[in-house]
């Protein structure tokens, strides 16, 4: 048993070779400083794990990793997909700053599933809201 609820995240044995929830092709490990995050090598989506997602959603040039053409939802389509990792089904959340941007979020490993395009989109966001804050504070 385990104590605690990390304990038994870390117990979850990642695959070598993730398979993407989306359209079932194998993902690759994509190196970014000390952060190893997986991308599909079909549709590009990428697989963050919650730590990772929270890492490089600040760290500069992270999105580099987003390689793929934007992807364009289907939104009248019922996607339904299960975690590459715990093989729970994930929940579809919308990005409260962009609402534009729809994602995938497993709620037992809280792992995250971006399409192509998504990631970078997100940090072009964070980017703008930074320089914003920082006029703000300037002017008081
Ligand atoms: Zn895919
Ligand atoms: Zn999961």
């Amino acid at each position: 048993m385990f104590e605690t609820h990390d304990q038994w995240l870390e117990s979850l044995e990642q695959p070598a070779t993730l398979k993407c929830p989306k359209c079932g092709k194998d993902m690759e490990k994509v190196h970014f400083h000390r952060f190893v995050v997986d991308r599909c090598t079909g549709c590009k989506g990428l697989w963050l794990s919650a730590m990772d997602r929270e890492y490089l959603s600040v760290v500069r040039d992270a999105e580099t990793i987003d390689t793929g053409p934007r992807h364009v939802e289907d939104r009248s389509a019922k996607v339904k997909i299960d975690c590459p990792v715990c093989h729970t089904p994930m929940i579809r959340m919308v990005d409260h700053k962009q609402p534009h941007i729809w994602y995938e979020s497993c709620p037992v490993c809280y792992g995250v599933f971006h399409d192509a395009g998504e990631f970078r989109d997100t940090k072009s966001h964070n980017i703008v809201d930074f320089f914003r804050d920082l006029f703000r504070q300037e002017r008081v």
